[in-house]
């Protein structure tokens, strides 16, 4: 521990000029490539990281860091996995594409397995998240002209503001932050956006049009903003009420980070479908899928959507391991004791630099006093010492360290996130 603890707490620069300097290239050439040759839609962190392990990462230079981004959350099992490498050769060895023209020996299985942990019939796998939410979006639209009568192309689905879902045309059609969809029009229509948190309001949103209401259970991309208690029991008696579909965007929340397999079990709700990627490929390959009943995944029918390399082998083996390592493994155990800690520690944090934190299960919010710092400023200031974090909007830090971080790393990490602050407040005075 005190040897992972020392090489965490490094400093960029070691101090031996020949060392910085071999040091400083490799790390800088690797920026500078990629600022060159790629697009610039993303503005990373000075980290440039070549090898992982549990909650761990290396970079070019041999610096450590513990990884409380965890991939957004696909990272849930953390780096190098045992059995999630053991199933990802063997699969690779043995056949990794054929698409779904034809079945193959590893599709029935994932299936069966997805449907059978969350108690619904059947399973639509697509890739990606974003392409999870527009399969969901698609049912919802037949569902409600098939099912529900809605007029031919009248359908709308209510979203909750300060959504995060994607980032397709149709999905940022529906966004509030202007980064998402400011310059993209035209925009996609057939979506109101009421207040997240906020059942009165899609109470009234709701007419004969609505097929469908999408909301995350907790606001990821957002800050992890947890909703009311009675907001999802809510939507589920306003969604019975006038005949439309609950669907619950879980791509993120969802397959442990909260310390249930989805986070509507924490208010016992049950929506209509489900909708999980990120962690579902076990952090090897994207996989992602709508899951419901029949009724409503039966509204789509052969040729009517698809995807080449939706359901393929390698992603019903990976998939079919996180399953198997959600029913079987101690993730969801670890996950609420964890986050046990982790709540306690933030609640700490407020009042010192910090001016609200969230948290449910592993995964955190602080917003942090914008006059010491701002997102930015903190993940650097995180970085220097050692932790990976990501800011999202403005001066708030998301944490969603792997499920399989041990509990002397997440203090140690946060006790980076206390010094930090514990700094820049020395520094304001
Ligand atoms: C990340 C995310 C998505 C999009 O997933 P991608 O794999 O990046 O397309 C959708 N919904 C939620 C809630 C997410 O957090």
């Amino acid at each position: 521990m005190s040897e992972i603890r020392s090489l965490g707490q490094h400093t960029v620069n070691s101090g031996d000029p020949a060392e910085t300097e071999n040091a400083a290239t490799t790390t800088t050439q690797h920026i500078g490539l990629a600022e060159t040759h790629s697009a610039h839609n993303y503005n990373p962190l000075p980290v440039v990281i070549a090898e992982g392990d549990g909650a761990w990462v290396t970079d070019v230079e041999g610096r450590r860091y513990l990884d409380c981004l965890a991939g957004y959350s696909a990272m849930n099992f953390g780096h190098h996995h045992p059995d999630l490498l053991a199933a990802a050769h063997r699969q690779v060895d043995r056949v990794t594409l054929t698409s779904r023209a034809f079945y193959t020996d590893q599709f029935a299985p994932f299936v069966t397995a997805l449907s059978g942990l969350v108690g619904k019939q059947q399973v639509l796998p697509m890739n990606t998240g974003a392409e999870a939410v527009e399969t969901g979006i698609k049912v919802a639209r037949r569902w409600g002209y098939e099912v529900k009568g809605i007029p031919a192309d009248r359908a709308t689905i209510i979203v909750a503001g300060g959504n995060f879902h994607g980032r397709t045309t149709t999905i940022v059609s529906f966004s509030e932050d202007p980064d998402a969809y400011g310059g993209f029009g035209p925009y996609t229509p057939g979506f109101r956006v009421v207040p997240y948190g906020d059942a009165d309001a899609i109470a009234q949103a709701v007419d004969a049009t609505t097929a469908a209401v999408l909301i995350e259970p907790v606001q990821g991309e957002a800050g992890v903003i947890v909703p009311p208690p009675d907001y999802l029991p809510r939507i589920r008696e306003i969604c019975d009420r006038n005949q439309v579909l609950f669907i619950a965007d879980e791509v993120q929340s969802g397959l442990g980070r909260t310390g249930t397999v989805r986070a509507c079990e924490h208010t016992g709700v049950v929506p209509d479908a489900y909708l999980f990627g990120k962690a579902l490929g076990g952090g090897i390959l994207p996989v992602s899928a709508v899951v419901a009943d029949a009724d409503v995944l039966g509204v789509i029918r052969p040729g009517q959507h698809g995807s080449t390399f939706g359901g393929n082998p390698f992603a019903c083996a990976m998939g079919s391991t996180v399953v198997r390592m959600l029913s079987e493994g101690p993730y969801l155990a670890d996950a609420r004791r964890l986050g046990e800690v982790l709540a306690r520690r933030i609640r700490g944090f407020v009042g010192n630099g910090v001016v609200a934190a969230r948290s449910i299960g592993l995964w955190a919010g602080i917003d942090v006093d914008d006059s010491l710092a701002t997102g930015r400023e903190m993940c650097e200031l995180l970085a220097e010492r050692g932790v990976l974090v990501k800011d999202t909007h403005g001066s708030t830090i998301r944490l969603s360290p792997p499920l399989v971080i041990d509990e002397d790393d997440l203090n140690w990490g946060l006790d980076q996130v206390e010094a930090v602050l514990t700094d820049l407040r020395a520094a304001a005075g």
